[in-house]
């Protein structure tokens, strides 16, 4: 099976989820990444190419014909980097958006990523947002679940919180960060209701799951998720302690203006 994705992109991709690994993003099988590929990020794919096609169960039309590099259903992350072809693949959506085919790796009938209803109607969503836009990003952080148990999971409130807990907060997530119920994961539904969040907001938390991030390429999406837990380790290690005294509104809407960022008025007092 010949490769027909550029040798720098796999292995951006399969650097980034080595990284997520070594940081305790992805224990066992957790996470995924799906990657919109651009024109000049594909070699020659050959009609002739023998290709496993699948339905995918829900509709993704505006995805029609492109192709994504996804990570793996089961697959460890640990083994992501050693062994590309068998944990990682290129897959396309059919003109008619109900259905995909996998044109390179998933070696030994392997399938996307569980979570692909997930990334499709992620991916969907944020191109209506932005052109540019191509990560999808689900992982495990430690601290992030952590905070899904001692903080309330109101959306304002939560955001608010990380913002307040480091200086770069509001500057890397202005708009802040939103929040599903707990549902089950794997599901088109949790797909959608995920998506919805998406439109406007680069990142989703799980609670006691994990977090979804997206970005216009694979350093942006990691950044946001690192930036995010950062925040949440920090609550965790001074909320049990009491907190004195934090960034203040005025201190927000300071560093917001001095980096040329929209946060959400209606997150502010
Ligand atoms: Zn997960």
């Amino acid at each position: 099976m010949e490769s027909i994705i550029k040798e720098a992109v796999l292995e951006q991709f399969c650097s980034i989820a080595d990284l997520m690994y070594q940081k305790g993003w992805d224990e066992r099988n957790g996470g995924n990444i799906s990657l919109l590929l651009r024109g000049d990020d594909l070699l020659n794919v050959g009609e002739s190419e023998r290709t496993r096609e699948y339905e995918l169960g829900y509709r993704v039309p505006e995805l029609s014909g492109k192709f994504f590099l996804v990570t793996g259903s089961g697959k460890y992350f640990k083994n992501i980097k050693t062994n590309p072809k068998e944990n990682v693949g290129v897959i396309q959506i059919l003109e008619d958006g109900e259905h995909y085919r996998i044109v390179w790796g998933l070696a030994n009938g392997a399938k996307p990523t569980s979570e692909l209803p997930t990334h499709l109607m992620n991916h969907a969503a944020r191109l209506k947002s932005d052109p540019d836009h191509r990560v999808v990003m689900h992982c495990h952080p430690a601290n992030l679940l952590a905070i899904s148990f001692v903080h309330p999971l109101e959306e304002r409130e939560l955001s608010r919180t990380l913002w307040k807990m480091c200086a770069e907060c509001v500057i890397v997530f202005p708009e802040g960060i939103g929040v599903l119920p707990f549902m089950l994961c794997g599901t088109k539904e949790i797909g959608a209701a995920t998506a919805q969040k998406i439109t406007d907001c680069r990142l989703v938390l799980w609670p006691h799951h994990g977090i979804f991030g997206t970005g216009k390429d694979l350093d942006e999406a990691f950044g946001l998720i690192e930036t995010a837990e950062k925040a949440a380790e920090i609550y965790m290690k001074i909320a049990p302690l009491g907190i004195r005294q934090s960034i203040s509104d005025d201190g927000l809407r300071e560093l917001a203006e001095a980096f040329h960022v929209q946060p959400k008025k209606e997150y502010f007092d």
